[in-house]
């Protein structure tokens, strides 16, 4: 299905990294395009995101390509912002538990081999190379400090694209309903949203997150959904030395642009409870146990308080690869839906713009096809 066509005009649906990323991707190409989200923009999983950059540990050669290219992106875009406080390239250490299930010496060889910027510290070895860190909470086998990764703040990425995006004359369209895509005779001709707007276009893109799969069943298309209802909480702000992202067993930490700490974990998304009419409530002990686990990994383990917190899906497909690409029986139907989509928003907003402007598919996305389901 890769006919060149002529494309002038495009809807993207959806305003969280991918989509918005997509969109300003497309207005480069000097593509006509529309972007429309239901609510404001960044509501959904780029609104409550750790937002890690990184390409750690064990995954297929396909998708460390990937990631690698999408993190060579950001650092791009900071050499264009060196000074900003959204995106900090300070590095990642992460340590896992003491016991049977420890990967560090595993981990740290199969980097070592990819040429993944690594190296294994020693609890006491820590503090000369990032600080902030806790020497007493490391485990026996010690941790990787991975020097070339970093974190974003997507709100913030998301408002500059989108700034680009108008200035090039996209359009932008928020608070517009739910939207649905129209298919006729097997081909993609359009949006419709809950509040009457309907718009033509020659191609769509689809990144609603975690809703992906759900809408493209109304299309009777299949895409394997993974997708988890995850929980980050946010810090008040608190004045600590520590810089570098932290994967610990029982929390992942990293800093914010305001001087606060972005915190989540498996155990504590496994607490959320999902009601009835699909609401979800966080337990006051869920959230007071992340801060107790993050304050017990950092340096003079800070009383660390409650700003705020962001509950809802966390985009996963059911293999856990990537979903990016035309579907394969709709002509003009792409979707985007993926974990990492902070690592992979900036490339993965690029192709898929080349990709729809040309209708001529990147090899770099040849294994990432929602096809493979
Ligand atoms: C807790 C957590 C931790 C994470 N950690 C990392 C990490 O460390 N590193 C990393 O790289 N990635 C991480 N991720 C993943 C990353 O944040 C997501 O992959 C990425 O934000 C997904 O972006 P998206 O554009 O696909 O979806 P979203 O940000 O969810 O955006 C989808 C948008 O579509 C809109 N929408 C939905 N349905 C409709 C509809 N019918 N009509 C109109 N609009 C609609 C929503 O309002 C939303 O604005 C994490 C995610 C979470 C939640």
């Amino acid at each position: 299905m890769a006919t060149p066509r002529s494309v002038s005009k495009v809807v993207v649906v959806g305003g969280g990294i991918f989509g918005v990323s997509s969109a300003v991707h497309l207005a480069r190409l000097g593509i006509q395009t529309v972007l429309v989200n239901d609510g404001p923009l960044a509501k959904g999983a780029s609104g409550r995101s750790l937002a890690w950059l990184n390409s750690a540990r064990k995954r297929s050669a396909e998708y460390h390509r990937l990631r690698m290219i999408g993190i060579d992106r950001y650092r791009t875009l900071s050499a264009r912002y060196p000074d900003a406080a959204w995106l900090r390239f300070d590095g990642g250490l992460t340590w896992d538990a003491d016991d049977a299930s420890n990967e560090i010496d595993d981990v740290f060889a199969h980097e070592k081999d990819l040429g993944y910027d690594a190296q294994h510290l020693s609890a006491d070895a820590i503090a000369s190379v990032t600080p902030g860190v806790a020497a007493s909470a490391v485990t026996p086998q010690g941790a990787i400090f991975n020097p070339g990764e970093g974190w974003v703040d997507l709100p913030s990425l998301i408002e500059i694209l989108i700034a680009e995006f108008v200035e090039r004359g996209g359009q932008l369209v928020t608070d517009a309903g739910s939207a649905a895509v129209t298919v006729v005779d097997g081909r993609a001709t359009g949006v419709t949203t809950t509040s009457g707007i309907s718009l033509a276009a020659d191609a769509i893109l689809l990144a609603t997150g975690g809703d992906v799969p759900r809408m493209v069943a109304d299309s009777r298309q299949y895409i394997a959904d993974g997708t988890p209802i995850a929980l980050l909480v946010r810090t008040k702000p608190v004045d600590l030395p520590l810089r570098a992202v932290l994967n610990t067993p029982r929390v992942a930490i990293r800093p914010t642009p305001d001087g606060a700490l972005a915190l989540d974990s498996a155990w504590s998304e496994e607490e959320v409870v999902v009601n009835s009419d699909g609401t979800y409530s966080v337990k006051t002990s869920t959230i007071q146990g992340l801060l107790n686990e993050a304050s017990n990994v950092i340096e003079g383990h800070p009383k660390l308080e409650l700003q705020s917190y962001g509950v809802g899906p966390k985009p996963i497909p059911g293999d856990g690869e990537p979903v990016f690409g035309q579907l394969k029986d709709i002509q003009g139907y792409y979707v985007a839906f993926s974990h990492s989509g902070a690592t992979l928003g900036l490339i993965a907003g690029e192709l898929l713009a080349g990709e729809i402007a040309s209708g001529i598919e990147h090899p770099l996305l040849a294994n990432f096809r929602p096809s493979r389901f």
